[in-house]
């Protein structure tokens, strides 16, 4: 290998391995390797993490506090500070025609043999104007030879042993080559979007031209990226159940058993009803997400639906993420279903095996009709008889493949998602452009909106009154703490120390402690005492945040809010507010700063899960939203579908259109396209094609 004549970057081509380039040697090779890089066009996707705008020299008289810039000037003096040997500071002194400044490298003195008396440097880097005096810290630089690179230059994220120079160069070479880069995306896209070249678009996404050019060139590959993973999502929507499972479930039963419903199902729940009726009737498997804030009445709309399932002979299993909630839903569907003549059981891993067993048989038997469980409905032991509907409760709990999974039991049964989890539509797209989406967004009438107070620990004690109030007047109260056991310097504000704390000051209120690492029997025993109002007071972790519903509760307290989510803390109120009385959700906070203050004002502004959910967005990053990443979606290099979302809506219309004309993509103008679809795509999770 090493034998190899090198090549200039002229004479490589783009498959040509990066190694045969003049100047990088094997070792430079493999520690590009690390980076992903191993032959010329990898060079294209790997973005820059900034530029510096080496466009204008500055002249030092007209520099500004805190501007990036790049100034050309003679080493006067050099000189070393504080510190002791390498440590030392180095002090330049340099000057153009205009003024005198300061270069300094903290701990810099290792470089004073690269910087000679007399010699003309070019300086990149941030400068600081204080009284006149204009001082630059560690600028990248170069000795001024008239030869220097010029223009906006990409600063590319590093790894030991290589320098930008050897990232440049090998850009530059790539870039050489970008011309004999053909099309990827079908001319649909690029006409309608009015798309740039990706040669053109890769040269000013490393070396931008301008402001212009580098836009058009962001543009392009963002919408690139989101146009990809739309096609993805949605041809493997399609196939996800083949389409079609030959089931058409009809008939009024959905109806019938709505109108027999102690309430008037809002107009949202019966229009999500209705969508998913027309899903089920339809040949077509269905796949559909229902998104409703807490409260709006899921479980009913799920329960029509299994009812309608099990009266055409299908069966159905309901998904749960935790124990106790799917016993919640067991008990609440038992009793819903009294008089409808169907059989339901239910399944976790934690029932005794006696039990399990004879779910399963009847389960296997066909003798159940609605197996409502946690993971345990998806294990390898269960078997269906004659599955027909799978429904997900809090899906961002259950990844797409889990969800695969529990559809595989039956034969393209019908797929409804549900999540409590307002995800903005932005988001949504992207992340389940593979399900239709009904959304609840009205929740039943005469709820009394919930009081939100904000306290810090000055205050706390207040938070406190208001919770014995309520207490006193018989109401039930949660206080939820982020930890289970104290951590250092936080005495007592854990779960178990705030429940010590807790029940030693109020003997007279009967108080109990809940947290994940109980075993299952404790927490059981916990929630049904405190269901049926033995317990007044429950000291709990966040183990409630989906789940029970106790509409005597009026009060949520939540300890340290800045180790919260927003959405995590509207999960947690949405647990009071449930029944007829006023309700408070009082958070305190205690330290977390700026950010933490934000969110309890927030959470005090509006009671909508939907703007909640932008706002946390907002402050967290689409990365951090919800186990984003826990989807199995690919991950995005530029794109972000949050801060993208005018480009992403234009990909989606573009893809659909696409779709709409040419739905499998057999046709020679799409061929280029599918081809590197599946290249991209074809390893990932849950998207094979
Ligand atoms: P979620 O959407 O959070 O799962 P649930 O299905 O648990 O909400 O419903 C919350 C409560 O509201 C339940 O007690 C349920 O019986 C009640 N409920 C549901 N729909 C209505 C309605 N249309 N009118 C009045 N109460 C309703
Ligand atoms: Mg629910």
């Amino acid at each position: 290998m090493a034998a190899k004549t090198k090549k200039t970057e002229y004479e490589i081509s783009l498959s040509s391995e990066i190694s045969e380039l003049k100047g990088i040697g094997p070792q430079k090779a493999e520690r590009l390797a690390k980076l992903g890089i191993e032959h010329f066009e990898d060079m294209f996707e790997f973005y820059p993490r900034e530029y510096e705008d080496k466009r204008n020299v500055k002249r030092i008289c007209d520099l500004a506090d805190g501007e990036k810039v790049l100034v050309r000037a003679r080493v006067l003096l050099l000189r070393f500070g504080k510190g002791f040997g390498k440590n030392r500071t180095l002090h330049l002194l340099c000057e153009d025609d205009t003024a005198r400044m300061e270069v300094l490298f903290f701990k810099g003195a290792f470089l004073a043999g690269q910087f000679k008396q007399g010699e003309l440097f070019d300086f990149f880097g941030k400068v600081k104007v204080e009284n006149g005096r204009v001082t630059m810290f560690h600028p990248s630089y170069s000795r001024s030879e008239g030869t220097e690179e010029k223009g906006i230059l990409p600063v590319y994220p590093l790894t030991a042993g290589i320098s930008q120079k050897d990232l440049r160069l090998c850009s530059r070479a790539a870039l050489l080559h970008a011309d004999e880069l053909s099309e990827t995306l079908p001319a649909s896209a690029v006409i309608s979007a009015r798309l740039c070249s990706n040669a053109y678009a890769y040269s000013n996404i490393h070396y931008p031209q301008g402001d212009e050019q580098y836009k058009a060139a962001r543009y392009r590959l963002v919408y690139e990226e989101l146009y990809y993973l739309d096609t993805a999502l949605a041809l493997s929507k399609d196939r996800g159940g083949a389409g079609r499972n030959g089931n058409s479930i009809t008939g009024d039963y959905a109806w019938q058993f709505a109108s027999s419903l102690p309430f008037e199902m809002t107009g949202a729940q019966k229009r999500a009803l209705k969508d998913i009726l027309d899903d089920m009737a339809s040949p077509k498997a269905m796949n559909r997400l229902v998104q409703g804030d807490v409260g709006s009445g899921k479980t009913a709309v799920a329960a029509a639906a299994m009812l309608q399932s099990a009266k055409n002979g299908y069966q159905s299993a309901f998904m749960a993420p935790t124990d106790i909630l799917a016993r919640q839903h067991f008990e609440t569907l038992t009793k819903l279903f009294k008089g409808f003549g169907v059989d339901i059981v239910l399944l976790t891993s934690t029932m005794p095996s006696a039990e399990k067993k004879k779910a399963l048989e009847l389960i296997k038997s066909g003798a159940a009709d609605i197996a409502v469980g946690t993971h345990a409905l998806i294990s390898g032991g269960v078997e269906y008889s004659n599955l027909g509907l799978v429904i997900t409760d809090e899906q961002h709990r259950f990844g797409v493949n889990q969800r695969r999974l529990l559809s595989a039991k039956g034969k393209c049964p019908d797929v409804l998602v549900m999540t409590a989890t307002p995800i903005p539509r932005t988001l949504a797209v992207v992340l389940y452009a593979d399900l239709d989406i009904s959304v609840i967004d009205e929740l039943p009438p005469g709820r009394i909106p919930i009081i939100t107070k904000s306290y810090d620990a000055k205050t706390r004690k207040q938070a406190y009154d208001i919770l014995l109030e309520e207490v006193a007047k018989g109401r039930q109260a949660y206080i939820v703490a982020p930890y289970i056991e104290d951590p250092e310097n936080m005495e007592g504000r854990s779960a178990q120390g705030l429940f010590e704390g807790f029940s030693a000051a109020h003997k007279d209120i009967s108080c109990a402690l809940l947290h994940g690492q109980m075993d299952q029997a404790e927490k059981d025993d916990v929630m049904t005492r405190f269901y049926n109002g033995e317990i007044q007071v429950l000291v709990s972790t966040v183990v409630i945040e989906v789940g029970i519903d106790v509409p005597n509760a009026t009060v949520m307290l939540i300890e340290d809010s800045q180790r919260f989510g927003l959405a995590q803390m509207h999960q947690l109120r949405g647990r009071v507010g449930r029944g007829k009385h006023q309700s408070y959700c009082l958070i305190v906070t205690d330290g977390g700063g700026q950010t933490a203050e934000d969110r309890a004002k927030i959470m005090c502004q509006t009671l909508s899960g939907f703007t909640i959910a932008e706002k946390d967005l907002e402050l967290r990053g689409p990365g951090e939203f919800f186990g984003y990443r826990q989807h199995g979606l690919p991950q995005l290099t530029l794109a972000d579908p949050v801060k993208h979302r005018e480009v992403a809506a234009k990909a989606l219309t573009d893809v659909q259109m696409m779709l709409a004309k040419d739905p499998k993509l057999t046709s020679q103008e799409n061929a280029a396209f599918l081809k590197n679809l599946k290249r991209k795509y074809m390893q990932s999770d849950g998207l094979t094609l």
